[in-house]
């Protein structure tokens, strides 16, 4: 064979090659925004069939108003506002209206988001009056010079912002308030020595309900955010995972990460951004980089669940509790929805 045909015939099969790859890339789902409602002791024999209906449905809303703002060449914090937003403004999540309640009977709520393009973050923890925590978050990462506040100054700024503050009082809800309640009941009969058990609020409280979402907009960029009422019966001003930037909540420019479950573990195990640096560092995949996490938060004896979207629309979701709220939808459009493992 002449040179010239041996090039001509290496040029053929390149063509082709690359036509297959395209058609393999094409057949490739990407997701855009994957969302969670949290991870726990979620069990569908207690779950009626209008419960589990309802939670699919805000989930699917969810899902929606985000992939809306993606579509509609808003970026992907934008896409994250408007996820968080449908879940904090409903009662069936731990986060803004259904938030949990401390020991003391308050409704303390977290959120944080993170920006994957220029790695900036925002987050507050500790307030109780600012209706939608998650747009504070966007509003500190955006409009102040700090990552973190907290508290009443936290408040203050929400409020400078013009973001809508409510009564504490908007928070409560029964379901909540009957968990404390037995909770409390639980922490009386507790024997104070029992070194390793766990503590009360997770024997009743286990479908911890933390929102969650993670997108991937048409510029790449991706970005991530989690906004929680935290755990039962929490005392002393606790703080969890989610507003603690490398924790509950990560992005950079390969991935964006949210996690639900004991924030404790997720602290000590620095989740979010221990996926984050084995993708960045070891070259793992997305999906193995989240589940050797949680296998690692197990090993510790937490429990919990994230979510990881990366920069090809690559994602995964693994918990170690039975189940947990979740869902993720494509370019195309197509959504999927799911409660339990
Ligand atoms: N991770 C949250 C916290 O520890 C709780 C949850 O996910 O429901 O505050």
């Amino acid at each position: 064979m002449s040179h010239t045909k041996l090039y001509l015939n290496m040029k053929k099969l390149a063509l082709l090659f690359g036509l297959f790859f395209s058609l393999f890339l094409m057949a490739q789902k990407k997701y855009v925004v994957v969302i969670h409602g949290g991870a726990g002791t979620i069990i569908r024999e207690k779950m009626s069939p209008e419960l589990e209906e309802e939670y699919l449905e805000k989930l699917t809303e969810a899902l929606q108003k985000a992939y809306t703002e993606i579509k509609n060449g808003k970026t992907s914090v934008e896409a994250v506002e408007a996820a968080i937003v449908v879940m904090e403004d409903s009662p069936l999540f731990n986060a803004g209206k259904g938030a949990v309640f401390t020991h003391d009977g308050k409704n303390e709520l977290d959120a944080a988001i993170m920006n994957g393009k220029d790695k900036k973050a925002g987050s507050i923890a500790g307030v109780h009056t600012i209706k939608n925590p998650i747009k504070a978050a966007i509003a500190v990462m955006e409009k102040s010079e700090h990552v973190m506040l907290s508290g009443n100054g936290a408040e203050q700024f929400a409020k400078l912002q013009g973001l809508e503050i409510v009564n504490p009082k908007y928070f409560w809800t029964e379901n909540r308030w009957k968990s404390l309640q037995k909770a409390k009941e639980l922490e009386k009969l507790k024997n104070p020595k029992a070194e390793d058990s766990k503590p009360d609020y997770f024997i009743v409280d286990q479908k911890f309900g933390t929102v969650g979402c993670v997108a991937l907009d048409q510029f790449g960029n991706l970005a991530a955010g989690t906004s929680t009422g935290g755990m039962t019966n929490k005392k002393y001003g606790r703080i969890g995972d989610a507003p603690i930037i490398g924790a509950g909540t990560y992005a950079d420019e390969n991935v964006g990460i949210s996690a639900t479950g004991w924030g404790e573990f997720f602290i000590r195990s620095t989740a979010a951004r221990t996926i984050a640096a084995k993708i960045q560092y070891l070259n793992k995949d997305v999906k193995t980089a989240a589940e050797e996490t949680i296998d690692e938060i197990e090993k510790m004896g937490g429990d919990g669940g994230l979510i990881a979207l990366d920069k090809n629309g690559n994602f995964a979701m693994p918990f170690n509790t039975s189940g947990m709220y979740r869902g993720a939808i494509t370019e195309d459009g197509e959504i999927e929805v799911e409660i339990y493992k």
